[in-house]
């Protein structure tokens, strides 16, 4: 399986990851926290029929080392911004675009066919770019 995460620690869970288990199937595990808020240090399973359990750490650790579960790489969503005709420059035919990630501002060229989406990269030639790639729609208005 190409896209799941190599070597995972149990300590790494950012929010909630997805696990496929061999013999389960698709799981959703987080840090589980009691009807306060506080974590309790065990971790929270969530099973594909919605039933839900808590495991300790160790076994859940164990689980993942043994490769019983496989923790699931997530992509995040590729972000979009739109663009106008009001943002370009119509002799030069440069529209001037912004990452929605960084903020880096640069004009790119002939990327104006109305109800277009285009994917940019924010180019980090110069320093300044993330190197994130988003998708830009354009529009006339
Ligand atoms: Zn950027």
């Amino acid at each position: 399986m190409s896209n799941s995460i190599h070597g995972f620690q149990i300590d790494d869970i950012d929010g909630c990851e997805f696990v496929k288990s061999s013999n389960i199937g698709s799981l959703m595990i987080s840090l589980h926290q009691d009807d306060e808020s506080f974590y309790t240090g065990e971790i929270h399973v969530v099973y594909p029929d919605a039933s839900h359990t808590t495991i300790t750490k160790e076994e859940a650790q164990m689980l993942i080392d043994s490769g019983e579960w496989m923790v699931l790489l997530q992509e995040e969503p590729m972000k979009k911004i739109y663009r106008t005709y009001a943002d370009t420059e119509v002799t030069m035919l440069s529209t001037e675009v912004k990452c929605p990630y960084c903020g880096n501002e640069w004009f790119e060229e002939d990327k104006n066919d109305c109800g277009n989406t285009y994917t940019l990269r924010c180019d980090d030639e110069f320093d300044n770019g993330c190197g994130k790639e988003f998708e830009m729609h354009f529009d006339a208005s």
